[in-house]
C-alpha cells in the first residue's frame, strides 16, 4: 500500500486527523466530495450537495 492521494483531504490539528470533506452519500464512505466553495460535489458520480448556512438567515421584508 502506497501513500493515500486522499491525505490532503484531511487536516491535521492539535494532533488530531480532521476530515475536511463530507462522503459522498451515494459512492459511501471513502469517496470524498470536492470543495466548490458553496457546495460540494462528487467527482465520480456527479452528486452536488450545498453548504448549510446557519449564518445568512433570510431576511423578511
Ligand atoms: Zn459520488
Amino acid at each position: 500500500m502506497g501513500i493515500p492521494r486522499k491525505a490532503r483531504l484531511y487536516e491535521v490539528k492539535d494532533g488530531k486527523v480532521e476530515r475536511k470533506n463530507p462522503f459522498c452519500p451515494r459512492c459511501g464512505p471513502g469517496v470524498f466530495m470536492a470543495d466548490h466553495g458553496n457546495r460540494y460535489a462528487c467527482g465520480k458520480c456527479g452528486y452536488t450537495e450545498f453548504k448549510e448556512q446557519p449564518e445568512s438567515k433570510k431576511k423578511e421584508e
